[in-house]
């Protein structure tokens, strides 16, 4: 068999019975024998039936990720022995990498080669990265105070929930579980309804590694029934959330009830400031792929590109070549640049976006639209839309999450500052320009979690990344400091 049959062939077994929830290590129905479909963005088909939990399944998933916390040997095994394990992990994930895009392909729609050239070996080595912190992160830490004997002891802190969205499922699974488990938490996942198919898939590569059974689990369902009871369960000791700000609130709110930390990431509206120095085709080529990555379903892309207005025409011009020049297609195949959207509702969200853009007084360099794709009919594609106008026009300052850029001119630094800093998201902006001096002055000045230089999209192990104001709060991922979150430290003290 090659490669491409082994493939198809091992997706097909994988999705080939019903799914059940993942709690304590087995595979059981939901509480309410209920189900749902998941469907391929890419044809609009079923590709797979599953469990719709409720709140009894995610008291069934905390209460064993809390037996498992105490009874099992994952809290108090030595750090560099859950290291071993977590390595092993990372190895499973990367042998198990032709599955796991092709997972992620089918239930995103997303280019399946870009699923494997970054989404599944970025998360392997996220788990290496914790792993490796964690090995040498010492879990005593001694406080110089005179007249005292003092330290701080890093302890895990018990059970995680994490809720996640559909852009990234297995990306953002790696990023943000890898830490807590380093530390040696047990976890409880929520996967987004659309795209679950890959934690459960996790679930089951963590215990083939060695995570011992009860420390990873996985409700399915909907946000309104799963989320909304495990972002209100006392029996949780800590949350993570990646999504949409709407539902951060709610989740917070929730979390705050019961006085757990919780930890958001949200949305954005990234901003491209281009000097008048920049290589006009380099940048230009740079951003149309940032911004139709994914598809456009990427919270930190650059969606308002500000341009010196000596350079705009010439940018404008060559930026709508590269974007209309992309390959839209199913994400099976693998000379697709632009994949579908997730979801008809999402394609219907973008497309409104756009005709509303317009309608304000938008100039449309490229218009968008719904996309035809011939085989796939069902598959919910849209063109990519380039445009461009005032700064109060609603793509200028909402979030449409689809492969939709917004061009601005400016004429000083002053006001491409002050431009970029006028939205209320604060999650990633980028600056280009060949004076690095004024590259690195700008880039300190944009009120937001990571600034980026003649790029956009960087996400190295060891930089953290999150985001301000309505992006999140509660200290990011991908960082040292992130591995810091999942200890609770305690302080002791005896004078001498
Ligand atoms: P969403 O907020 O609608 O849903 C996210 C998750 O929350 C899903 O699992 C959903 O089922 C669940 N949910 C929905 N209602 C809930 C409730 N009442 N209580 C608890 N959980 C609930 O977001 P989405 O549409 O899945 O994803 C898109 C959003 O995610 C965008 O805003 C995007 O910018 C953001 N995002 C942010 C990052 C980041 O790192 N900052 C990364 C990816 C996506």
């Amino acid at each position: 068999m090659n490669t491409v049959d082994n493939r198809t062939f091992a997706f097909a077994e994988f999705v080939s019975s019903p799914f059940n929830l993942h709690i304590d290590g087995a595979q059981v129905r939901a509480n309410g024998g209920n189900t749902f479909e998941s469907l391929d963005p890419g044809t609009g088909a079923v590709i797979a039936t599953l469990a719709a939990g409720d709140a009894a399944d995610v008291d069934a998933a905390v209460s064993a990720a809390r037996k498992a916390f105490i009874t099992s040997n994952w809290a108090t095994m030595p750090a560099a022995d859950r290291a071993v394990i977590l390595h092993r992990l990372a190895d499973l994930i990367d042998q198990n990498s032709a599955l796991l895009a092709e997972i992620e392909s089918k239930d995103v729609g997303k280019p399946r080669a870009q699923a494997a050239a970054f989404d599944i070996p970025h998360a392997a080595q996220t788990f290496r990265y914790y792993a490796d912190l964690s090995n040498n992160t010492r879990s005593r830490e001694p406080f110089a105070v005179k007249g005292n004997e003092a330290w701080s002891v890093r302890q895990p802190y018990g059970v995680c929930a994490f809720i996640f969205p559909w852009n990234f499922p297995f990306l953002l699974l790696g990023w943000n579980v890898s830490p807590a488990l380093a530390a040696g938490n047990t976890i409880v996942i929520k996967p987004a309804a659309e795209t679950s198919l890959s934690a459960l898939y996790f679930a089951r590569l963590a215990e083939q590694a060695g995570v011992p059974k009860g420390v990873v689990n996985v409700v399915t369902g909907s946000g309104t029934v799963v989320g909304t009871a495990l972002a209100g369960h006392s029996g949780i000791n800590r949350l993570s959330f990646t999504g949409s700000p709407e539902v951060g609130r709610v989740v917070a709110e929730a979390c705050a009830r019961n006085l757990v930390p919780a930890k958001l990431e949200l949305g954005g509206k990234g901003a491209a400031v281009l000097f008048d120095d920049v290589s006009v085709d380099n940048a230009a080529e740079a951003l149309a792929g940032a911004v139709t990555l994914n598809a456009g379903q990427v919270c930190c892309t650059a969606t308002r590109w500000l341009v010196h207005e000596t350079i705009a025409d010439a940018f404008i011009a060559k930026a709508a070549k590269s974007m209309s020049g992309m390959k839209i297609g199913y994400g099976g195949d693998d000379t697709t640049q632009l994949g579908p959207l997730v979801s008809d509702k999402q394609r219907r969200r973008v497309l409104g976006y756009v005709e509303r853009s317009k309608s304000e007084g938008a100039e449309a360099y490229l218009p968008g639209g719904a996309a035809e794709v011939s085989d796939r009919e069902g598959g919910f594609y849209v063109k990519p839309a380039l445009l461009g106008g005032a700064p109060d026009n609603v793509c200028a300052r909402e979030e449409v999450f689809g492969p939709v850029a917004y061009v601005m001119t400016f004429r000083d630094e002053d006001e491409a500052i002050k431009l970029v800093n006028s939205s209320p998201y604060g999650l990633a902006n980028s600056v280009w320009t060949a004076d690095t001096r004024r590259a690195k002055r700008v880039a300190e000045q944009l009120v937001a979690g990571n600034s980026w230089i003649n790029a956009h999209n960087l996400f190295p192990h060891g930089v953290t990344y999150g985001g301000v104001n309505l992006s999140g709060c509660g200290g990011g991922i991908l960082g040292p400091d992130t591995l810091d979150d999942y200890y609770r430290k305690l302080s002791v003290v005896r004078p001498i």
